[in-house]
This record gives C-alpha cells, sequence and structure tokens, in this order.
C-alpha cells in the first residue's frame, strides 16, 4: 500500500508520456507566460505567482541540474546546520511539546500538531528528475515523531480561483511553509536532536495531519481543517524529539460531505467523484487500499494543463472555504456540524459564498 513517488502526477509528467505537461511547467518562468484575455492571466498576475514561487524554486533546486533533486517535492530539505556536542535533556516533554508548539506558530504555521510516524504514510521511493530513477527511501527509524503545520493561504486569493493570479497563494503558501519547517528542523537541532524538513516530499501529508489532529478529510481529497478550511498547505518536521501526540478531531465533515457535492458539481472535468468512498484509486497516482474519496489526479492535472496554472476550484467552492477570523463563519462551522448541516449547505448557496472574484477587484 505505501506510494512510490514516482507516480505522483507531477512526476509522471516527466517520465509517463500519457501525461504531458506541454506548457505548464514553463509558464513558471515568466521569459514563457503565456498572457490571456480572461481576467487573472495577464503579465501582473503571472509576474505576482512567478515571483510567489521564486523563493521555494531557488532553494528547493538549487542542486537539480546535478543531482535531480527537487528539496520540498521530491526529497527532504538538506539545509540544517549541525547541531551542539550535548544534546538538552528533557524530562518533561509536556512542557517540550509547548515551547515546540510555540515556537511553529512563531516561524510561521497557522496550526499545529504532532503526531508519531506511521510508516505506511511515507513513501517507499524518492525519485529523481534528472535521471528517472527511483531511489529507495529509507526514512530513519530513530525519526518517531512528526510535528505537522499547517500553513494557511490567502483566503482573498483563494476567491480568485482558477487565475494565475490564484496561483500566488500556492506560491506564498510553500514559501511560508518552507521558512517555517526550515527553520523548525534548526531550532530542534540547536536544541540535539534529529530533525527533517519536508514539504510534499518523504511522506503523504494529509494522513498525518488527520492523525496530529489538524482536520478531516474532505470529498474533494483535501484536508479540511477548521480554522482555516480546506485552503492551506502542510509541512512537517520529521524528529526523535521526546513530544507528546495530539489525536484526530471530528467536527462534522465527513456526514457534511455525504449531503454536499459541490466541489464535484463545480470541478470541469469531473475530476472529484459523487460516489461513496472507495478503496481502489481511478489511476495509480492514488493511493491504493484505503478506502476513501479519490479524485482523478489524470484528468485534474490534465486541467492544470489547459490552463497554464492550478485550478483549485474545489476549494473556492467549498463551503468550509471562510474567513474563521469572522465570529459568524467560526458559529456557522459548528452548526454544519450539526443536524442543521443541510441549513448551512442551503445559506451558502443563497448567500453565494462560493462565486468567484474577479483578479480585477482583487488587485483594487
Ligand atoms: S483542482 Fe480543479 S480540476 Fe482538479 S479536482 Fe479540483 S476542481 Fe477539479
Ligand atoms: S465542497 Fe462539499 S462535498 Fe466537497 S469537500 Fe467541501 S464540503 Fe465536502
Amino acid at each position: 500500500m505505501p506510494f512510490n513517488q514516482k507516480n505522483d502526477i507531477f512526476n509522471r509528467s516527466i517520465w509517463d508520456d500519457d501525461i504531458d505537461p506541454k506548457k505548464f511547467y514553463k509558464s513558471y518562468d515568466i521569459a514563457n507566460y503565456a498572457p490571456k484575455k480572461s481576467k487573472g492571466f495577464d503579465h501582473w498576475d503571472y509576474a505576482y505567482r512567478n515571483a510567489s514561487w521564486h523563493l521555494t524554486d531557488a532553494v528547493g533546486e538549487r542542486s537539480m541540474s546535478e543531482d535531480g533533486k527537487s528539496e520540498g517535492f521530491t526529497h527532504f530539505y538538506s539545509l540544517n546546520s549541525p547541531g551542539p556536542p550535548q544534546q538538552l535533556s528533557i524530562t518533561d516533554s509536556a512542557q517540550a511539546t509547548k515551547r515546540v508548539k510555540k515556537a511553529s506558530l512563531s516561524f510561521g504555521a497557522g496550526a499545529v500538531g504532532i503526531c508519531q510516524v506511521d510508516r505506511r504514510w511515507i513513501y517507499t521511493h524518492n525519485y529523481n528528475r534528472k535521471d528517472n530513477a527511483e531511489q529507495k527511501l529509507d526514512l530513519p527509524k530513530s525519526l518517531t515523531h512528526a510535528i505537522v503545520l499547517i500553513i494557511p493561504m490567502d483566503h482573498h486569493l483563494s476567491k480568485t480561483f482558477p487565475s494565475a493570479l490564484g496561483g500566488a497563494a500556492t506560491g506564498i503558501g510553500y514559501g511560508i511553509g518552507l521558512n517555517a519547517a526550515v527553520t523548525l528542523a534548526q531550532f530542534i537541532t540547536n536544541l540535539g536532536y534529529e530533525a527533517i524538513a519536508s514539504l510534499n516530499d518523504t511522506a503523504l501529508s494529509i494522513p498525518m495531519a488527520i492523525a496530529a489532529g489538524l482536520g478531516e478529510y474532505g470529498r474533494h481529497g483535501l484536508l479540511i481543517t477548521p480554522k482555516f478550511g480546506p485552503n492551506v498547505r502542510i509541512a512537517k518536521v520529521f524528529t526523535d524529539m521526546p513530544l507528546n501526540v495530539d489525536h484526530p478531531v471530528e467536527f462534522g465533515v465527513k456526514e457534511f460531505c455525504n449531503i454536499c457535492r459541490k466541489c464535484a458539481d463545480s470541478c470541469p472535468v469531473k475530476a472529484i467523484t459523487q460516489g461513496e468512498p472507495q478503496d481502489e484509486p481511478p489511476n495509480i497516482s492514488s493511493l491504493k487500499g484505503i478506502k476513501k474519496w479519490t479524485i482523478n489526479a489524470e484528468k485534474c492535472f490534465k486541467f492544470w494543463v489547459g490552463m497554464n496554472t492550478d485550478c483549485a476550484i474545489c476549494i473556492r467552492v467549498c463551503p468550509y472555504n471562510k474567513d474563521y477570523s469572522k465570529w459568524w463563519n467560526r458559529m456557522g462551522i459548528r452548526i454544519a456540524g450539526s443536524p442543521l448541516r443541510r441549513f448551512m449547505l442551503w445559506l451558502d448557496g443563497f448567500l453565494k459564498f462560493s462565486e468567484r472574484i474577479k483578479a480585477d477587484h482583487w488587485w483594487k
């Protein structure tokens, strides 16, 4: 059941002739961007989106031409400076956990949780983008815990999905995730413990975030968090530090998804199932053997390729995609988790929460 990262849709677009990225990646080099007449795809929008990715790409791909590694995406980060000769003695794991969480929030995470490393979620192999080789991934067994970081994306940008402008929400999210995870890993290293910073590489982030008590799984195949809905990225730090773990939470997402089909109805390529959870994925780009809603990554990526940017309509239209700094949205999420969920679903449609904001409106 563990997943070989060679099969994720982005890596397949490099080795699998059936998954043609066309100009998708090239558009992230501003020399090759192709403006469109539709709002959200002009020179300003691509300049902004591509800048949002700049640091993540420059740091993560600094050795790509020699070793084929995209740190943060195919391999974990290797930026840590060595720690001290002696390890801090931890006698109170509750206090250590509290301090690690406080540091995580100060480094840019919007929420943080801790879980034990479940080997089912660790990739069997890394993928080398230079020579197309897969390499067995042996995450040291000593790294028993994962600190999972939730990085909220810009809520207003998410209302412009899909657009090149909206793609900046993803780029900004990864930049913050890179800083939070690498800085947290260095903090733990400085205390004398092992720490490895990771974004999408090394392990499946969503089941780890669920185990760490940070959210539930939605029909659109994304994590839904109680603080930021599905509009998040996830980073993680693997460590041998003795920390207290969190436990999964339930706030009614599964029951709500059972009556809601907004993501499936709105997906332009019908990549999201209207049906029941299944343990057989539609193709090799998803995990097999876990009964869940699974999107069709081939259909989804093809749509991204056609637009030259990521889509995320399913995030924009999800009734959980709200600004939870507002009290009425915090109240709404509680009602959505109660027997009044059908009323909340109706209200979401009545108030047109999922409507797209035009890019020029965002710029104003
Ligand atoms: S990102 Fe777009 S294409 Fe992909 S599943 Fe979501 S709505 Fe469908
Ligand atoms: S749009 Fe509706 S069905 Fe889809 S994940 Fe969100 S709540 Fe669930």
